[in-house]
């Protein structure tokens, strides 16, 4: 029976079939030592221990009682089976799979490791979010902390002693991270004596580490205004010595822990830093780099909450999937009108109505699912270029990361939200209530198009900084990236027309950017008003070349494929791409001529005009 938490079929079409990592990546440079049975291996153990293991802790409610992080005087509890799993995750190996051996690590692809991630955030992202901060707050310290302290806090991190976090907001600065409060003061030692309170920090405090090593941003007195005036300093919840012996708390205290929608097992806490004035923080990098530095693990995390969206839709999907197969009700249409009264109710998986949700779910899942793991690829592929010392692929493949961030992180959970909605959909009344998983998950999903930089403001990201980067190059390669399996679908008879819809929606994007950038200098509001539009056009018109990619392959392989359930697969691929490329890729063009009207009515309407 088909799983209905994990695509583990679909993961390795794409690792092996689509990116070809055995040929593109194994066997040389960083990934020397592996090859794609030890990568098949890595990703069937991560399958079992997401489904045997996570999936179980997911229900945020065991009859009746929420399973929830707690707050009592100070102290955050997490859920009871978290600690289990916690020891579970770190004996894997599962922070540090993609570190380099120097650090512990194993020094597997990041596609792969992505891969893995995705299965476990599936399964059950409250719990998930604890090791992919301290992951990413691992990483930060390993690139950017140079002091004495820095190699036992990055062994600590990678091997799950101690967990981490990543402390931007502030009650009065959430978007706008330049107008945080937070202040440092140097001392004689050359540490700073950090006061400041920060909010909404994710896995903030909690009981699975003995320790939390917060990378935190503040401006040191005197500094400028502005993100500009910003610096980062490692800031321990305990204080340690130069072996790691945990010394004295360092006056971080957790004053609260949010109620919220979903995500209900990480604590959301309410930091303060410094209220008795004993905090003491360490400088990473030079004073006023602090925004350069985060924007590290931002964008580490970006692309982490874009691969969020796409696993709870995979979930999502896969329980609307055995739900329609199981659910009797209603008549087959063609029975209906053949035999009259009494004919036997059928499962909806029958119904068209509920097939079109279906298909679209799986077509949006494959597509957000394969647009995450190739912006991972493109990580490997920078590093490998690093190895090499050839700037000029190495400038290449960080350009594509550039300019895919913003969209994976915004379209991919944009589109997992739609996902999880058309779940619960598919399961009428029943996916209303907490019976079912896909209530949770759509709770749980909606959180992924707020953090990290909500949507709105990736789609700012997009339209001002990233498409005009280095004069427009990187669009520009990434348009011509897509070329190759147009080019070779156009060339098949079956997928042709779809080639054609998606090359006509890609050059339409093409255009409308270049237009954008005009308009940005005589009638600014018109792109800035489309942004968001414009990024899931753009997005629309990237799955489809996605969508053509996987097709091209499934068209090959599908007569020779060596089992029935191959069949069925690379069928469902060719299916997939067809109803997402002209149901969805198709519309592109002509939202985006709307979007280039002269229509300011969002910026012409009065504030009192919203609502009198
Ligand atoms: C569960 C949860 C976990 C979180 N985890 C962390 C964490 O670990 N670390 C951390 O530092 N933060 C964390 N956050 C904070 C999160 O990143 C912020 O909530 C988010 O960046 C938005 O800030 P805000 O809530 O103040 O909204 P605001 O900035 O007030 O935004 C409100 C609305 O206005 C829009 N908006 C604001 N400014 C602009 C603009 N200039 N142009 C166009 N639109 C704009 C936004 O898009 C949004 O729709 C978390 C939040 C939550 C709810």
């Amino acid at each position: 029976m088909a799983s209905q938490w994990v695509d583990l079929r679909d993961l390795k079409f794409l690792l092996n079939e689509v990116l070809n990592i055995g040929e593109n990546l194994l066997g040389k440079g960083r990934y020397k030592d592996h090859d794609v049975d030890m990568c098949n291996m890595v990703l069937d153990q991560a399958a079992k221990f997401a489904e045997a293991e996570i999936a179980p802790t997911y229900p945020d409610e065991v009859h009746r009682k929420p399973v929830e992080a707690t707050y009592d005087n100070g102290k955050v509890s997490t859920p009871e089976a978290y600690k289990r799993l916690w020891n579970l995750y770190c004996e894997g190996g599962w922070i540090s799979t993609a570190e380099s051996y120097e650090v512990g690590g194993q020094s597997l692809p990041v596609c792969l490791a992505a891969a893995c991630n995705h299965m476990f955030l599936g399964c059950n992202q409250s719990f998930a979010l604890y090791p992919s901060l301290t992951h990413g707050a691992a990483r930060l310290m390993e690139d950017f902390f140079q002091h004495p302290l820095r190699d036992v806090v990055i062994e600590k991190m990678y091997s799950g002693q101690w967990g981490g976090t990543m402390c931007l907001t502030e009650p009065g600065a959430g978007s706008d991270v330049g107008a945080l409060k937070s202040t440092a003061k140097k001392n004689a030692d050359g540490t700073y004596s950090i006061v400041g309170t920060k909010c909404f920090i994710s896995s903030g405090d909690h009981d699975l580490t003995e320790n939390i090593i917060h990378p935190v941003l503040a401006r040191i007195e005197g500094d400028p205004n502005g993100t500009k005036g910003i610096s980062i300093f490692m800031v321990p919840k305990i204080r340690f010595d130069e072996k790691g012996k945990l010394t004295e708390p360092n006056d971080v205290y957790c004053s609260g822990i949010e109620s919220k929608m979903g995500l209900h097992g990480n604590a959301t806490c309410t930091l303060n830093f410094g209220d008795n004035g004993k905090c003491i923080g360490y400088l990473m990098g030079q004073e006023r780099q602090g925004m350069q530095i985060m924007f590290h693990m931002m964008n580490e995390e970006r692309q982490g909450v874009g691969m969020m969206g796409a696993s709870l839709a995979t979930a999502a999907y896969l329980h609307a999937l055995d739900y329609a197969k199981q659910r009797l009700q209603g008549q087959s249409v063609t029975a209906t009108a053949a035999k009259g009264e009494n004919v036997p109710q059928v499962p909806i998986i029958q119904h068209p109505d509920v097939r079109r949700m279906l298909l679209k779910m799986k077509s949006i899942t494959d597509g957000i699912r394969a647009l995450c793991l190739f912006c991972y690829y493109c990580m490997d592929n920078e590093f490998n270029a690093v190895l090499e010392g050839n700037d000029e692929k190495k400038e290449y493949w960080h350009g594509m990361i550039e300019i895919l961030t913003p969209l994976v992180k915004s379209y991919g959970s944009d589109m997992g939200m739609e996902v999880c909605g058309l779940a619960v959909q598919t399961y009428g009344g029943y996916g209303y209530c907490r019976e079912y998983p896909v209530e949770q998950m759509m709770r749980d999903q909606k959180i992924n198009t707020i953090y990290e930089g909500t949507n709105g403001i990736q789609a700012l990201d997009l339209l001002g900084r990233k498409l005009g980067m280095k004069k427009g190059v990187n669009f520009m390669n990434l348009i011509g990236l897509t070329q190759a399996a147009i080019a070779e679908a156009k060339a098949n008879e079956n997928l042709k027309n779809d080639a054609e819809i998606v090359e006509g929606a890609l050059n339409a994007c093409a255009a409308t950017a270049s237009a954008f950038t005009q308009m940005m200098k005589t009638t600014p509001f018109v792109p800035l008003i489309a942004a968001s539009d414009f990024l899931n056009c753009l997005s629309d018109a990237l799955l489809g070349w996605l969508h053509i990619w996987m097709a091209n392959i499934a068209v090959k392989k599908l007569p020779k494929a060596a089992s029935e359930q191959d069949k069925a697969f690379y069928n469902g691929k060719i299916h997939g791409a067809k109803f997402f490329i002209n149901r969805i890729t198709a519309l592109a063009p002509a939202k985006l001529d709307t979007l280039k009207k002269d229509e300011q009515s969002a910026m012409n309407i009065s504030e009192d005009a919203f609502a009198v």
